[in-house]
């Protein structure tokens, strides 16, 4: 199966993108961990795409097409994938519908993760990441027993760039403005599966997997 999650940041499409993947056994291919890898790296393409991801600004659409050009070439992929955030312009969509059209195949579905802005911002706002194991912690619903310290592995905590407030403001902005018109566009394909993206994480996933298996995944 071809699927597209979408949904603002902090939807948990990371999150849901990693039980959902595993349930329809396809890789998850997620542009943001991508990126970020490469900016770890300090590749050129990580130093390009920092500049934007730091602003909460999206990357440009030829470099983030590139990318995933190259990536969904990749022998694992060629039998089906999940892509999170990716796309998020409607030109990176009418890209993929070619790149896959190219390749004799299409999407299947596209799910919109929703949740609205006040419970985004509460999200986002409150994540926290280990600068040891990378595990995401939140102040609120999924806090450390010592604040800042993670309890996996005793390593300090941080708020990740792009989790700021000022950052999240532009993020909601560049997704209202760039990101939502997708929800029509593939509303006209008639391959958009929107599911309720609030409440506990399980429950998400079993509504996810649910409305999948209507569409025989
Ligand atoms: P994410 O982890 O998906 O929220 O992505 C983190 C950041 O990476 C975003 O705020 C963007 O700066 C960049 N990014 C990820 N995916 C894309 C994309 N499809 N198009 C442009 N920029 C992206």
């Amino acid at each position: 199966m071809r699927l597209v999650l979408v949904g603002p940041p902090g939807a948990g499409k990371g999150t849901q993108a990693e039980f959902i993947a595993a349930h329809l056994a396809v890789p998850k291919i997620s542009t943001g961990d991508i990126f970020r890898a490469n900016v770890s790296q300090g590749t050129p393409l990580g130093v390009e795409a920092k500049r934007y991801m730091d602003a909460g600004q999206l990357v440009p659409d030829e470099v983030t097409i590139n990318m995933v050009r190259d990536r969904l070439a990749e022998p694992d992929a060629s039998d089906g994938f999940l892509l999170d955030g990716f796309p998020r312009t409607v030109p990176q969509a009418s890209a993929l519908d070619k790149l896959l059209a190219d390749l004799g195949t299409a999407l299947d579905i596209v799910m919109e993760l929703v949740v609205d802005d006040d419970e985004v911002i509460r999200r986002l706002s409150g994540r926290r990441t280990c600068r040891g194991c990378g595990k995401i912690w939140h102040v609120e619903f999924d806090p450390t027993s010592k604040p800042d310290i993670c309890d996996r592995c005793g390593s300090e905590l941080f708020q990740r760039d792009d989790d700021k407030a000022e950052t999240i403001a532009n993020r909601l902005v560049e997704y209202a403005d760039k990101t939502a018109p997708l929800i029509d566009f593939y509303g006209a394909q008639g391959k958009l599966v929107g599911i309720d993206a609030t409440g506990p994480v399980e429950d998400v996933t079993v509504r996810a997997i649910d409305a999948l298996r209507s569409y025989g995944g």
